[in-house]
């Protein structure tokens, strides 16, 4: 049994509790467990009581849903009362409680996500769970169609447990269901989609999903003109699991209406922005080219797109471990150096900051102040004979 710090607090006041959903299926593939949820027969307010009357911190964070937030030795723990769906419309689901394990098990979406455990480490598998995880098969809990016609965001999600733990051929009927209801995701929010876009996305290896995507028309549906094959070069060089960085390879084409039309944060934005553009340095450059590379662009920045437009191998290797071990040049001149030079204020002084910026970039940017302001004045001095 896996155990995380203040986990025994919570078993402690909730011994009825369960361990559910990722944390069992991560806990049996034995992948390391960041995230445990719990699920209990008690109504909310129950465990709310016994959660405060054992000491622990207890938010409602959720009680539209059931769920409670239990605070154990500075971690919070999930702890949802059982349900059952009452009414589904392929967007949002009304429940009610019930005390019945099994009848929550069966609401899940995939067999190896519907596994509960409890604090001995007996795991509770109603839905042959546990043999689909080792035989790599994601499976619905149920009929697929009908679980995708309940909640159109299973379909994305197929792909994000496919993309980690799937081997070989993917379940017939999912696949079957998937095509045939596949026009479904269009009803889901840009904020549901693209946080699931993403999830797909930080799988070790998410191609072989995203291949099945494009088979089943998803992809196409959900990032028009992505280029799986670009990815693919991507994990095959060994880039970094990034799924900003993965987005960049797949090619959103204009990124401001991909922004637009997914939500994007100001700063997913501002990255992705960066990626598009190809600039960068290569390994045979001199130390100047990359020190004027990194006066205008951070390292970071310029180690993400050697990775997209760049290569693997020895000498890019080494291109990224040089940038990364640089200092960043900064322009050693300022407006106001160049007024204490006597430059009057207004265009011309900027013109004169910009043009002396350019000089310092062509020498390498290795220029100090006293250097740049003995150029400035010369310079000024001949536009002025
Ligand atoms: P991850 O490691 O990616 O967080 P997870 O299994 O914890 O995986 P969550 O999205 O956090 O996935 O959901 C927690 C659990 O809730 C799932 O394991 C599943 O049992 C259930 N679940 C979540 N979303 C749905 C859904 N749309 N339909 C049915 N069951 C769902
Ligand atoms: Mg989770």
């Amino acid at each position: 049994m896996i155990s995380l710090p203040g986990m025994d607090r919570v078993w402690d006041a909730l011994p009825e509790a369960r361990m559910v959903g990722g944390a069992v299926r991560d806990m049996l593939v034995g992948c390391p467990v960041a995230d445990v949820d719990f699920a209990s027969p008690l109504p909310p307010e129950t465990v709310m009581q016994r959660a405060r009357a054992a000491g622990l911190k207890a938010v409602p964070t959720g009680l539209a849903h059931g769920t409670i937030t239990v605070v154990a030795e500075g971690r919070g723990f999930e702890v949802t009362t059982l349900r059952r769906d009452v009414a589904t419309d392929g967007r949002h689901a009304v429940v009610e409680y019930t005390d019945d394990w099994r009848e929550d098990a069966s609401r899940r979406d995939f067999t190896i996500n519907a596994m509960s455990a409890i604090r001995n480490g007996t795991v509770y598998d109603y839905f042959g769970g546990r043999e689909d995880l080792a035989a790599g098969r994601v499976r619905f809990v149920g009929e697929a169609a009908r679980r995708i016609r309940e909640d159109y965001l299973r379909v994305l999600r197929f792909f994000r447990f496919y993309a980690r733990y799937a081997q070989g051929e993917p379940d017939a009927e999912a696949v079957a269901a998937i095509i045939a209801l596949r026009e479904g995701v269009r009803s889901l929010s840009a904020e549901r989609v693209w946080s699931e876009i993403k999830l797909i996305l930080k799988a070790t290896d998410p191609v072989a999903a995203l291949r099945l995507m494009v088979q089943t028309g998803v992809l196409e549906l959900v990032l028009p003109g992505a280029d799986v094959e670009r990815l693919a070069l991507l994990v095959a060089r060994g880039g970094p699991v990034d799924p900003l960085l993965r987005m960049a390879a797949l090619g959103p084409g204009n990124v401001a209406a991909f922004a637009g039309k997914w939500r994007l944060s100001r700063g997913e934005e501002a990255r992705l922005d960066k990626l598009m553009r190809r600039e960068m340095p290569h390994p045979e450059d001199d130390d100047a080219v990359l020190r004027r590379a990194l006066a205008v662009n951070e390292a970071a920045v310029l180690v993400d797109r050697s990775w997209l437009y760049g290569g693997a191998g020895p000498e890019w290797d080494g291109l990224r471990t040089r940038l990364l071990g640089m200092a960043r040049p900064v322009f050693p001149l300022q407006g106001r150096d160049l007024a204490a030079l006597g430059i009057p204020p207004g265009p011309r002084l900027g013109a004169l900051l910009r043009e002396a910026q350019g000089w310092w970039l062509d020498g390498g940017c290795v220029a100090d102040a006293e250097a740049c302001r003995a150029w400035v004045l010369e310079t000024a001095a001949k536009a002025d004979t």
